[in-house]
């Protein structure tokens, strides 16, 4: 620690705040982060059942292959090149027949299959993935790597945009002729409602499993997490776990401290939330420096959302040889918060992913999730859990179709809702960041709530300060934010240790 460096105090030890604390290190700032878990990652989390892992959130890693974010992720140690795992198939969409459709990473091979299933769809098949092979190079995921000038690179790609914004997967599959294409169609991106996915995004998912650039991280999100953490430490900053921060301290309009749930006051040249943004806005600072803008957003949440609802299985039985994630369509009853499920969205992780030992598995299924329905529950804690109990019933007994006897393999099972998200990482409803219901160019290009009106020597940094979802988008806002500032201090901004 040098006395002349200026002090920076980072509120939550996220994949956001990690970078924002590494790169803070490599440029001559003094980074401290309070982190009120016990572990490093936040939602980038995985936790151990009985020798099994149950992985919460990366599904596919941009910035794994050649692309330019694979540079951020180097300077950040977050993986070893030889533990990325690629794909071959994307996911698998499986109709109660055993009709199947396999989304392979490499386009070419899925034109054929795609022609294969449905020759008479062939100019609708080659639409669609004629697009997605011309946003390889245009490299969106790395967007954010250079400021403005990458984004502006995708200015060309505009008529793309445009035209694949305004089609969603449900009204695209409406397109083909062939009617198990019609019906699967809608669930090949995570099975997400198709009606509200616009095809888009599912194109620059194909454009990045082109370039190799999606892959999965052996051994799952927390032991990522963890070697950012470990970055972090070798860098020379400090994390204090278990440590809430309640208060954001205020010196005539300028951020200079934090106050601990314990009491304790703590002080710096620089406070960055990298926490929820919501608690940080309306309670940390008490709704003092908003904007319109801003409270407008913090209006428009839905109560329910995407991944809210998960179910984890350790098995005694060797799934080797299955797809990474099968969309399996159900024609049975299936009923979960009272709401009516057409499928199931199934991961499997076999022992090559380092999350069980040789011969067992993992399975992961995940769901829509509404907030409101299990806070209800909670208020009697014997009604929550016989719920999660419930659904985890409902979901074995119809992967017994799928995989018969798989009832009696199950050696241990977790479900997590919206609550687990909110008690673990404080993010408003336990929800990721949602998608703005107006202003998506302003966002684009200057985020949600980098800065606060009014407010100076404070900043936001990830999903709640870019109002965009993504672990690269989370570590890339660190990045920028020390490049912001080492900008300002007329610094190198520096991407490794002196
Ligand atoms: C189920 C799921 C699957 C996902 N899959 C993918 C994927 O496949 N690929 C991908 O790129 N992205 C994925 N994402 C998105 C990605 O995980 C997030 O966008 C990203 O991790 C957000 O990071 P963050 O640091 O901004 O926020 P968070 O992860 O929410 O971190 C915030 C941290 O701040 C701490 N904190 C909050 N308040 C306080 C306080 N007052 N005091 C101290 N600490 C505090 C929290 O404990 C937490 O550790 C997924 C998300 C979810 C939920």
């Amino acid at each position: 620690m040098n006395k002349n460096n200026k002090k920076i105090i980072i509120i939550g030890g996220g994949i956001a705040g990690l970078s924002t604390g590494c790169y803070a290190q490599m440029n001559g700032f003094d980074a401290i982060i309070f982190e009120m878990h016990n572990k490093p990652g936040g939602l980038c989390t995985s936790w151990n059942r009985k020798g099994f892992t149950f992985d919460y959130c990366i599904h596919n890693l941009a910035g794994t292959g050649n692309l330019k974010l694979a540079k951020m992720w180097q300077e950040l140690d977050a993986f070893n090149n030889e533990d990325i795992i690629q794909h071959d198939v994307f996911v698998r969409v499986e109709d109660e027949k055993g009709q199947k459709l396999n989304i392979y990473t490499d386009i070419q091979k899925l034109k054929k299959h795609l022609k294969t299933i449905s020759p008479e769809d062939e100019d609708v098949i080659d639409d669609y993935l004629n697009a997605g092979q011309s946003l390889v190079r245009a490299d969106f995921f790395s967007m954010g790597m250079n400021g403005i000038s990458s984004k502006l690179r995708i200015i060309p790609q505009a008529y793309q945009i445009i035209k694949w914004s305004n089609i969603n997967l449900e009204e695209y599959a409406q397109r083909f002729k062939n009617d198990f294409l019609k019906k699967a169609f809608p669930h090949v991106q995570y099975n997400m409602d198709g009606s509200g996915i616009p095809l888009f995004p599912h194109l620059l998912f194909m454009a990045g499993f082109e370039a190799g650039d999606l892959g999965w991280p052996k051994y799952g999100s927390l032991q990522f997490s963890k070697r950012i953490e470990n970055r972090f430490k070798k860098l020379g900053g400090e994390l204090r776990y278990n440590s809430l921060v309640s208060k954001i301290i205020l010196n005539d309009n300028r951020a200079v401290g934090v106050i601990l749930k314990d009491g304790t006051e703590h002080y710096a040249d620089i406070v960055i939330s990298a926490g929820d943004g919501y608690n940080t806005i309306y309670n940390l600072l008490e709704g003092k420096f908003t904007s319109d803008f801003i409270d407008s957003y913090y209006q428009s949440y839905d109560e329910s959302q995407e991944f809210g609802l998960q179910v984890f299985m350790g098995l005694n039985r060797d799934l080797k040889g299955e797809p990474h994630a099968i969309a399996l369509l159900i024609n049975q009853d299936l009923e979960i918060e009272g709401m009516k499920r057409d499928s199931l969205y199934v991961e499997i992780f076999d022992s090559t992913t380092g999350l069980s030992s040789e011969g067992k598995s993992v399975i992961k299924v995940v769901m829509r999730g509404n907030y409101n329905y299990w806070k209800k529950l909670k208020t009697d804690k014997d009604s929550y859990q016989q719920e999660k109990d419930m659904v985890y019933h409902k979901v074995i007994n119809l992967l017994e179709n799928r995989f018969p006897g798989i009832k009696e393999d199950v050696e241990i099972y977790d479900v997590t809702t919206p609550l687990t998200v909110e008690r673990y990482t404080h993010n408003f409803h336990g929800w990721q960041v949602w998608s703005p219901p107006h202003g998506m160019m302003k966002i684009m290009f200057q985020g949600l709530s980098k800065t606060l009106p009014g407010l100076q020597n404070f900043y936001m940094v990830g999903q709640w300060a870019e109002a965009m979802i993504g672990i690269p988008t989370a570590a890339l806002s660190g990045r920028n934010l020390i490049k912001t500032l080492c900008k300002k201090d007329g610094k190198k901004f520096r991407t490794q240790e002196k």
